[in-house]
This record gives C-alpha cells, structure tokens and sequence, in this order.
C-alpha cells in the first residue's frame, strides 16, 4: 500500500534531542516484547504490509514512531500499537478458552485490603481465564500460582489489583462480554510497551509487522487513534509550494 524501496536508515548521526540512537538498552520490563520479538522470527509473520512497508526514519521523544511511506510521513503512537497488538492477541487467545499462562516457581502472596475478597472460589473462576491461577490464602489474602505468559511477576501483581478493583464496581453493571473485554483491555495497557522506553529498529520493526496482522489497526483498544499521516500535500501547502 505504502511501499517504499529499501531507503538508508539516517539514525546514528545528527538525531535532535530526544530522538533515539537506538541502543538496546535492556531496561526492565522488556522481556515481554522480546519475547515476541523472538517467537516472531520463527512463526508467519513474512509477508510485508502498510505498516512494515514504511521506511522507517526515527523514534522521537521515545514515545512516537516516524516513517515515511509513499503518501506523506506516518506518526505511530508505540505504546498504543502495541496496545492494539496485544489485545486482538489476547482476545483470539480468549476465545480459545483462556489466554496462555506460566507458573511460578514461587507462588506470590497477594494482601487485599479487608474485605477484598468476598468470594475466592468466584474470583478464581473469572480469573482463569485471563490467564491467572490464584488461591485463596486466608483472610482477605490470595496466591498467585500462575500469571498471564506475557506479564512479568510485577506487572501481574499490578494487573491482579487493578482486575479485582474492576471485577468489583463493574460485575454488577455489566455482562461478561463486556466485563471481559474490559479485563483484557486493561491487560493489554499494562502489557505494552510504554511511551518513554527506547526501542531498537529491531523492536519497532516487529510491532509495525504485527500491526500489519491486527484487524483493526486504526485505534488503541480504548479507541485513541494510533497512528496519523502527515501528507506530502499537506507539507508542500505548509511550504506555500501549491
Ligand atoms: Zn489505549
């Protein structure tokens, strides 16, 4: 759609403040989307698209993505493609009966405040699914057995809070479609990359790849728009060139 031939990539010199050299810099969190990285070199995604086509110029203020296509210059929005990526994931993997899980070699201790926990047995029903395995512990206490196999412990705990919180204003109000998708929404914010992270062109290079796959690569699951185009007709007005 946007193809463009194999331009050079202008990025180890003369970058603005702000803009990346793209070093890998192996911060915390990042294991999730390497490991993406890593399967993906192994799996389907080979054939090009609108977004993997683009040439890729830099990543500005660690937060946008800057290519250029055929029709104008492209800003993705990182942490919401990414976003977008991971929930049409999670809800493929959730129609399948669950979203994949890992076990924890320790089990992590979950403290609630009081009354947390009205009915452990309902909330390990609800939380099954969404890739989770947690026990109850005692008092308004849980275990964590198992986490969503694209969360890190951290981000789990995290995520566990903030699905119990949600689980508990929103159960009543809504019906479980709706409950969910709202649960895997929330997963997905968590489990993205974040604006602010440097990433190498490796890294931005599978994300464009798997937003060629998703079905809806417009908007962020809660409905940001994620990507704009500038276009060369609009630049050439700016420069009163028409
Ligand atoms: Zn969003």
């Amino acid at each position: 759609l946007f193809s463009v031939g194999s331009a050079p990539f202008p990025f180890e010199e003369s970058l603005g403040p702000g803009q990346t050299q793209w070093s890998v810099s192996l911060e915390e969190g990042r294991e999730g989307f390497e490991r993406e990285a890593a399967e993906e070199g192994s799996s389907e995604f080979k054939r090009g698209g609108a977004f993997s086509d683009l040439t890729l110029l830099a990543q500005i203020r660690q937060v946008y993505i800057l290519a250029q296509g055929e029709k104008g210059l492209f800003l993705i929005d990182q942490h919401a493609a990414h976003e977008r990526v991971l929930y049409e994931k999670y809800l493929r993997q959730w129609d399948k009966g669950g979203l994949s899980s890992q076990y924890l070699l320790v089990p992590i201790l979950l403290d609630l405040p009081p009354g947390g926990l009205d009915e452990p047995e309902k909330i390990e029903k609800v939380l099954g699914p969404l890739g989770f395995e947690v026990g109850a512990a005692g008092g308004s206490s849980l275990w964590i057995k198992a986490i969503p196999a694209d969360l890190g412990p951290e981000e789990s705990e995290a995520v566990l809070r903030e699905l119990l919180e949600k689980l508990k204003e929103g159960e009543a109000l809504q019906d479980k479609e709706t409950l969910f998708r709202s649960l895997l929404k929330l997963m997905a914010c968590h489990g993205a990359i974040r604006a602010g992270r440097s990433l190498s062109r490796d890294e931005i290079m599978t994300l464009l790849r798997q937003l060629d796959q998703t079905e809806q690569p417009s908007h962020c699951p809660h409905g940001r728009p994620l990507w704009f185009i500038l276009s060369w007709e609009e630049i050439e007005k700016r420069f009163k060139r028409r």
